[in-house]
């Protein structure tokens, strides 16, 4: 590995996906990076905490695009297995449309087509035709499009793009994307989930993402053994090889510029010089550290943006097995429709909450004292919205009589260690925006170089990173927004 041996200094703040994938970048060009978190623990969203003999993984779950994981780790000459073991999950998920009505989705696509085919007269047959186009959509995203930093429709223009714009299916919405292939609706509400990590609902979705699609059925839902943390470990180790310094509690409070150029970060304890300066924490808390002059945007142009959703988490340990739950389980019992509607159009607390449970202790002993069950369960939530114990608890009951009810299992007396999680912590912890979990979503007025800028259009060497700017919510788009901010910043520095 290239060793510190430029003079240029270069401070990321935040340590999640993004801070730690643009850290790295920086380091391995040489540029002296330190990495300033104002949590105790690195890792942003994906942090974990112990508990009673449990490790609950805070935030991501699903590790789906293996590749832009390996696409990271072989620009520095490594590999994702040299820092974790990654297992394929089979069945990948479930869902749970209601008691005794469950569908298992198979890690192999010979099962996939089979599954479609139950459900479907030339399910298999019509699944084959979408894939087709969702893996050309995959390709191109992949190859084309969101490695580039945005700040242009220019960036766009060129052949193989040119050529391939109407397979793109940009201005076609997902929803109706979907419905061209298929009818039953239980496959709509399979094909449907994918888009929810882009944190909008299929109608507002440009159908260029049926590539979540295809990432989720052909390149399978896996876990990294020990969860999350074991990559963002494996991500610290190899920044710290290459000389990035990493200081937690460090909680960065203002960015001084003077002539056009960031040239320090203040914190609560120090002052640090700086050449250059990535801000991967969330956008508009980066933007605020800035007297008003040097921002990209407005109050209001924040208040207009579509979020991804927030959500109520409960993190349980469970003193017994729970035979019924798999590692990803989806409960759509209700109508998705009005849960949306109660996120973003009306923002209320939902009256039939749709919900997702993750029990990691069924592929991953370690992570919860033998015979007993580690599960996370999830309920997206408008943000913004007020969140206090009596709601938060309001809504533990509701979902736990559910979940109870569909499963066929009580496991509600053998809880021994319960911890909820709202709106109110991300902001607290994370300084996030009105609290949401995944930052901006990506819909079609969302996307590309429609979203928040990753450049500071007034001061020269200053780049975000992370999930409210390019290219959107999830783990695999931070890792590419630290490298995209790394690389112009790189540019910006002349080395
Ligand atoms: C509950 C949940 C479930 C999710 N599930 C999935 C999933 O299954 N799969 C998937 O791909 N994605 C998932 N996501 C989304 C994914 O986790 C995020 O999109 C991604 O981790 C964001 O990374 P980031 O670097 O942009 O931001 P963050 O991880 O939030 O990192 C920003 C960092 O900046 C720090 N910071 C803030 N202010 C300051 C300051 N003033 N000074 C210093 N540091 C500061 C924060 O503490 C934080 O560590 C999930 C997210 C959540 C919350």
């Amino acid at each position: 590995m290239k060793a510190n041996n430029s003079s240029k200094k270069v401070t990321v703040i935040g340590s999640g996906f993004s801070g730690l994938a643009a850290a790295s970048v920086l380091a391995k060009s040489g540029a002296s990076v330190t990495v300033l978190e104002k949590n105790s623990q690195i890792g942003g969203r994906a942090r974990i905490f112990n508990a009673q003999g449990y490790t609950f993984d805070m935030g991501p779950s699903w590790y789906w695009m293996p590749d832009i994981f390996e696409k990271f780790f072989s620009l520095f000459g490594k590999k994702a297995e040299d820092y974790y073991d990654l297992k394929l999950l089979d069945p990948g998920f479930v869902i749970f449309f209601g008691k005794d009505n469950i569908m298992k989705i198979p890690a192999r696509m010979e099962g996939i087509f089979e599954l479609f085919d139950q459900e479907e007269p030339n399910g298999a047959e019509h699944l084959r035709k979408f894939l087709k186009e969702a893996q050309l959509k995959y390709n191109l995203a992949v190859d084309e499009l969101i490695y580039l930093p945005s700040q242009s429709l220019f960036e766009y223009v060129n052949l193989t793009i040119l050529r391939n714009l109407p397979s793109l299916d940009v201005y076609n919405s997902f929803r109706s994307h979907v419905r061209k292939y298929f009818t039953n609706p239980r496959l709509l509400k399979l094909i449907e989930f994918p888009v929810l990590f882009l944190g909008a609902t299929s109608k507002e979705i440009p159908a260029l993402y049926s590539l979540m699609n295809y990432a989720a059925f052909n390149m399978g839902t896996w876990y990294p053994m020990g969860g999350f943390s074991s990559i963002t470990n494996g991500m610290v180790q190899m920044a710290q090889e290459m000389g990035v310094h990493f200081k937690t509690d460090e909680a960065v409070k203002k960015i001084v510029v003077a002539d056009g150029k960031a040239n320090s970060v203040v914190t609560n304890n120090s002052t640090y010089h700086a050449d250059g300066i990535i801000g991967s924490s969330d956008y508009v808390h980066t933007e605020k550290l800035l007297n008003e002059e040097y921002r990209n945007y407005s109050s209001s142009y924040w208040d207009k943006r579509i979020l991804a959703p927030s959500c109520l988490i409960f993190y349980i340990g469970v003193k017994k097995k729970i035979v019924s739950l798999y590692h990803h389980n989806l409960f759509f019992m209700e109508d998705l429709d009005i849960h949306s509607d109660a996120i973003y159009k009306n923002p209320r607390w939902p009256e039939a909450p749709l919900f997702y449970v993750c029990c990691p202790s069924k592929t991953d002993p370690n992570i919860a004292p033998v015979g007993h069950e580690n599960i996370f369960i999830l309920m997206p939530l408008a943000p913004g919205i007020h969140d206090e114990e009596a709601i938060r608890e309001k809504y533990f009951n509701i979902i736990m009589d559910k979940l109870e009810e569909v499963i066929g299992e009580s496991f509600r007396e053998d809880i021994d260690y319960k911890r909820s999680y709202c709106v109110s912590d991300y902001i607290k912890d994370y300084n996030s925006y009105k609290g949401n979990a995944y930052g901006l979503a990506n819909t079609l007025r969302q996307t590309a170089f429609m979203r928040p800028s990753i450049r500071n259009k007034k001061v020269k060497n200053l780049f975000y990173a992370g999930h409210l700017t390019v290219p959107g919510p999830g783990v695999p788009p931070a890792l590419i927004s630290g490298q995209i901010a790394a690389n112009q910043l790189l540019k910006n520095l002349d080395i």
